[in-house]
């Protein structure tokens, strides 16, 4: 699609009506999984950043499936309406048990009516040969769409958050599923401890090299019972404020190439839980303040990779 100052990012509702034809609708659901960083198997603190609910604050882990997605649905009603939708597991490592388990899941949701796609949030050394080759076989049925946590491409910021894979995992990982045509998106924090925009900018290349079809930036939140938090209260350390936010945004979408899908450009932490930065609950004057620096810069996604292909054309 053609992307200017005044539409400057290809977002993942113009590659949705692209794909369906119309708005999709995605819906949250909770598995019941947990994560290989969280229960010993790899480690028990978990990434610094994640809460105890593993981004599930907003989730009703004990409801069954079905429910949870109806009422979902009626939750999301009076803002969009019905109509298609997307099935997203999101707390946790959603590909973290056994593959019947998986593919009894995955299948029952896949069926649900009205459901078009699945998105399925995991670590990338969570996805086993057998893993991907059923997601392949799904993925030909409705859009499977993997979002695999990178958060860093900087193995010391890495380990610092213990992540616990090295970057070799996640290129691997992309390289497997893009063998199977799934859509991969990935999820990078904007803001972790001592990087700065040219660790931002690699993170983003990083990802991009390796083949992802989508990003997801995420502006880094403090939020309470996680490590960071306490790290943060016991000694603050420097966080975005909204300018130097939209700035960075702003300079990263413009070295992005125009083909991949911006799934996100702000955090959708839940208020409660947040710490800091508090300016980053307004999304709505985060988003008209990006929107207006693309205006006034007059530039979009992608701007600078094009005029260097001009450059030697
Ligand atoms: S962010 Fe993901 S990988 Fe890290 S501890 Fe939380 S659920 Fe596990």
């Amino acid at each position: 699609m053609e992307l200017d100052p005044h539409h400057p990012l290809y977002t993942a509702n113009d590659y949705f009506k692209e794909v369906f034809g119309e708005k999709i609708i995605k819906i949250t659901l909770d598995g019941g999984f947990t994560c290989p960083n969280r229960d010993g198997k790899l480690s028990n603190k978990g990434c610094i950043f994640c809460s105890t609910e593993g981004s599930g604050e907003q989730t009703k882990r004990s409801l069954p499936l079905e429910e949870q997605f109806e009422s979902m649905k009626e939750k999301m009603a009076p803002k969009w309406g019905y109509g298609k939708y997307m099935a997203y597991f999101q707390p946790f490592t959603n590909t973290y048990a056994s593959l019947p388990m998986l593919e009894a899941m995955f299948t029952r949701v896949a069926e649900f009516k009205d459901v078009c796609a699945l998105s399925i949030a995991t670590r990338p050394d969570c996805l086993e040969k057998e893993k991907i080759e059923f997601l392949g076989a799904l993925n030909k049925k409705l859009p499977v769409f993997v979002e695999l946590g990178l958060q860093t491409s900087n193995e010391n910021t890495a380990e610092y958050i213990n992540r616990c894979y090295p970057n070799s995992v996640y290129a691997k990982a992309v390289e497997e599923l893009k063998k199977e045509n799934i859509n991969i998106v990935t999820h990078i924090i904007l803001g972790l401890p001592g990087e700065d925009i040219k660790d931002m900018e690699k993170s983003v290349n990083f990802a991009v090299e390796s083949g992802t079809d989508g990003l997801k930036l995420q502006l880094l939140h403090i939020l309470k019972n996680t490590a960071l938090g306490h790290i943060y209260q016991k000694e603050k350390f420097p966080l975005f404020d909204i300018e130097s936010y939209t700035d960075t945004i702003v300079a990263l979408a413009e070295r992005i190439p125009q083909n991949i899908v911006i799934h996100r450009i702000t955090g959708d932490a839940y208020k409660p839980c947040i710490i800091e930065p508090r300016w980053s609950l307004d999304k709505r004057r985060v988003l008209n303040m990006i929107s207006k620096k693309f205006l006034e810069r007059n530039t979009f996604q992608g701007r600078i990779l094009k005029e260097k292909e001009t450059e030697y054309e």
